[in-house]
């Protein structure tokens, strides 16, 4: 029997079931597509996946090919196309793969299942608790993450990751397909800036490594409730986040992992804490499965009704990192010219955007699509509803932005790291250089309204009218 282990976000050969399976029953086909629809500029006039992901993902598609012995085929095309051409070709008997959550990648695994007349297998292996386990239907998902995780630690159990499979020698004969460079993809290559938190490379095995390294090398993993809101350096957060988004890496080994750790290391608060922020992915996934497309809508899951500016000057303002407000314009740098940005950095530039700018927050969602090395479509689509008010937990929650530069950046190292032009600026005005006088300025090598921005906004006035909106 030969079956066709169709690829996406789920680029490994460990605990994969749908691949497990396969190798179960018969002849493994594996395959990967590049769907140039992908890559295409979004409505927002940018590309969907940027650069520096779409080299991340040609890694981690390159490593699996060498997981899978050269088995794998890659074509550039839609699966919907692809996928059938190969099932005559190869005499197939079934497809097998993982499904995914959201309404694009839903059509199109109607649109493959339409396309053929043999058996479609369909697996669940992204989260780290299968849908099948949880003790509610994904209709009934608790509408608060607190009930969610309560309710699923207490009657659940995260369930062993499958074995590797290793796929033998190909018997197959077939064009096997060139992996596409970035340029292929339509894309102009970016080489991310030396100053990344790390320097991330596709595939099973640098997942496994940085897990490694993070976990039982460093034991960085013991502290990790205590440092991971930081902002600076390779260890305060795991990073494990663009392989487990390209599915290099299962939550559920990352999961055993942690069990492990806490037999031969050591047992405490950081070790859940890792385990807990692994819930919040499954919640904004089972989320996704349960609300559908009105994750996308302006008014989010709650339908609320706004009405947001659509400004595209205000927009690349914040875009380019030029707001004026060191603490935002870092990170957006960062991102920008890396690929990452800390959670801290995350929640703050989305609070402003959708809640201090008052601007439609797809915008700012669907500009981290394009640019996030580990974009998921359910925890950035999820995490920016819930930012801007109309995801789960609607309460008009809003961050200080410079209550929280002061706490999380409070000597301004960060904020200097990105923005070099503030690099002479002491403590004391880093997060507001507009404050300085015009003789402080020249003191502090920086030119405020030439050098770096006047803020685009008065915040104190932006809190009101947050306020006054309820
Ligand atoms: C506006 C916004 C957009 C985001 N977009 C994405 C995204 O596209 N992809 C993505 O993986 N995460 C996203 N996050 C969540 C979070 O910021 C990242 O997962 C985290 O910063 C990645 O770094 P890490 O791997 O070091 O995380 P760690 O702190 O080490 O956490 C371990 C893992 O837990 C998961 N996790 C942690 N926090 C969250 C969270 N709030 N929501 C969902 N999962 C979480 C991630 O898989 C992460 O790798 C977003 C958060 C915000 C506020």
């Amino acid at each position: 029997m030969r079956i066709l282990v169709w690829f996406r976000n789920d680029l490994r050969t460990n605990d994969h079931e749908s691949l497990f399976r396969a190798a179960q029953l018969g002849e493994v086909i594996p395959l990967y597509c590049f769907d140039l629809r992908h890559f295409e500029n979004t409505e927002y006039g940018f590309p969907k996946t940027g650069a520096i992901r779409a080299a991340f993902l040609i890694e981690s598609v390159a490593e699996l090919r060498r997981q899978l012995n050269n088995s794998l085929i890659v074509r550039i095309g839609k699966p919907e196309e692809v996928i059938p051409e190969l099932v005559q070709e190869l005499d197939i008997d079934a497809i097998h793969y993982h499904a995914e959550a959201t309404d694009e990648e839903l059509r199109v695994e109607m649109a493959v299942k339409e396309s053929v007349n043999i058996p479609v297998n369909v697996f669940y292996g992204h989260t780290l608790y299968h849908p099948d386990d949880l003790p509610f239907g994904i209709a009934e998902l608790p509408g608060v993450f607190t009930t969610f995780r309560k309710q699923t630690e207490k009657k659940c159990r995260v369930r062993k990751p499958y074995s590797k499979v290793q796929i033998a020698k190909r018997a197959f004969e077939i064009e096997m397909g060139k992996i596409p460079s970035v340029e292929d993809l339509g894309l102009e290559s970016h080489i991310p800036d030396n100053r990344s938190v790390l320097t991330f490379k596709g595939g099973e095995r640098e997942a496994e490594s940085r897990m490694a390294h993070y976990f039982f090398e460093s034991k960085s993993v013991s502290n990790y409730k205590f440092t991971r809101n930081g902002l600076l350096g390779a260890n305060y957060s795991s990073k494990l986040s663009p392989w487990l988004a390209h599915g290099c890496i299962s939550a559920r080994t990352v999961y055993d992992e942690l069990e492990k750790y806490e037999i031969e290391v050591e047992k405490n608060v950081s070790i859940y804490w890792m385990k807990f922020e692994l819930m919040w992915r499954d919640y904004f996934r089972f989320s996704a499965m349960r609300f559908g497309n009105k994750l996308f809508k302006p008014g989010g899951i709650q339908n609320k009704k706004l009405v947001k500016k659509t400004d595209k000057t205000l927009f690349y303002r914040w875009v380019n990192g030029e707001t004026g407000i060191p603490f935002i314009d870092a990170n957006m740098r960062e991102l920008n010219l890396t690929g990452f940005m800390s959670n801290r950095g995350r929640q703050n530039t989305a609070s402003f955007l959708a809640q201090n700018l008052d601007i439609d927050w797809r915008w700012g969602a669907a500009w981290f699509e394009s640019k996030l090395i580990d974009y998921d479509v359910c925890s950035n689509w999820g995490n920016w509803a819930y930012n801007a008010t109309v995801g789960h937990d609607p309460r008009n929650r809003y961050f200080n932005i410079l209550n929280q530069a002061d706490n999380y950046d409070s000597n301004g190292k960060y904020v200097r790291f990105w923005i070099p032009e503030l690099k002479h600026v002491p403590a004391e005005f880093v997060h507001q250089p507009h404050t300085m006088s015009i003789d402080q300025q020249a003191l502090f090598d920086v030119e405020i309204g030439k050098d770096y921005p006047e803020p685009i906004i008065n915040l104190e006035e932006s809190y009101r009218q947050i306020r006054d909106r309820g």
